[in-house]
């Protein structure tokens, strides 16, 4: 069984034990419901490093008034049987009270690069995600932390994170992995209806259109955003937040995709939040 640990202190002790006999420790940052994404960064931590430290967190601070914490999946249980499958040596689940004692009040943020997008929509949610990848790294203390590139603007703001702080971890951001479909695994699929699961493929196939407009020589971002929107609007059915094509590593607008550009999209399914994005011009993408 893989122990569950719920201490700080004594997450703290275990990681400091395994680094000290010499191991290099992995760790994955998750909020739980584990899927197949999860588990890509799970196995890619595995083959980097001795040791793998899970964090499984619903974090409260990244979450805004009226929406989903309540209702956010939760599964230990199945979380734990899945990583068994793929290897872990710990899996780091502290409490709320645990993570944010009574009087808890630093916080980490990025306000330029908060400023858009999914921080625009969700005022406060970087800094939650900031401050509380900042804590679990502190915790953890790992030599490797790994993040998906399906959250780009988290990935971008972990980075800059990391960068700007000079936290000694190095960051590996691994590509999107999707259902056969195409559909970007997310643990908030889960509250799809079946139908509204069909339409979430809009998502996708916009961003698929756009690499194919890309790969017949397009670099206009009107034109290559223009195609996306026709695929996300036609059929009828998503409701779309944003959609950008933005420098990687700014998240300022581009009017030319060269050499890459980032094409960035965030679309409601019947109340349900989905975000998806896809890099242009680079084999990776
Ligand atoms: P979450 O549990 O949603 O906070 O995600 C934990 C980590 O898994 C983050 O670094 C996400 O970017 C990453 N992740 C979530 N979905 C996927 C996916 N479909 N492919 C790759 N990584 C993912």
């Amino acid at each position: 069984m893989i122990p569950i640990v719920r201490g700080c202190a004594e997450m703290t002790r275990l990681a400091r034990a395994w680094r000290g006999a010499g191991a290099s420790l992995g760790f994955v940052p998750t909020m739980g419901a584990l899927h197949e994404g999860h588990l890509s960064l799970m196995r890619a931590a595995r083959a980097r490093c001795a040791r793998v430290v899970v964090s499984i967190f619903v974090n409260p601070l990244q979450f805004g008034p009226g929406e989903d914490l309540e209702r956010y999946p939760r599964d230990l249980e199945g979380d734990r049987d899945k990583l068994a499958a793929v290897g872990c040596d710990a899996i780091f689940s502290a409490s709320a009270q645990e993570m944010y004692p009574p009087g808890f009040a630093t916080h980490v943020s990025n306000e330029r690069l908060a400023a858009r997008f999914e921080g625009a929509l969700r005022p406060g949610h970087f800094r939650g995600v900031l401050t509380v990848v900042a804590k679990l790294l502190h915790v953890v203390q790992p030599d490797v932390a790994f993040f998906g590139q399906k959250d780009a603007q988290q990935a971008l703001l972990v980075r800059r994170m990391v960068a700007d702080l000079a936290f000694p971890v190095e960051i590996v951001v691994l590509p999107t992995v999707r259902a056969p479909d195409g559909l970007a695994l997310s643990s908030r699929n889960a509250y799809l209806s079946a139908e509204g699961r069909a339409r979430a493929l809009g998502l996708s196939r916009a961003l698929t259109a756009a690499r194919a407009e890309h790969a017949r020589g397009e670099r206009r971002a009107a034109a290559l955003l223009a195609r996306a929107r026709r695929e996300l609007e036609e059929p009828p059915g998503l409701s779309v937040d944003y959609l950008a094509l933005v420098d990687p590593e700014t998240f300022e607008d581009l009017e030319r995709c060269e050499p890459v550009g980032l094409l960035l999209l965030a679309a409601r399914v019947d109340g349900t939040h989905l975000i998806d994005n896809a890099l242009l011009g680079s084999p990776a993408g």
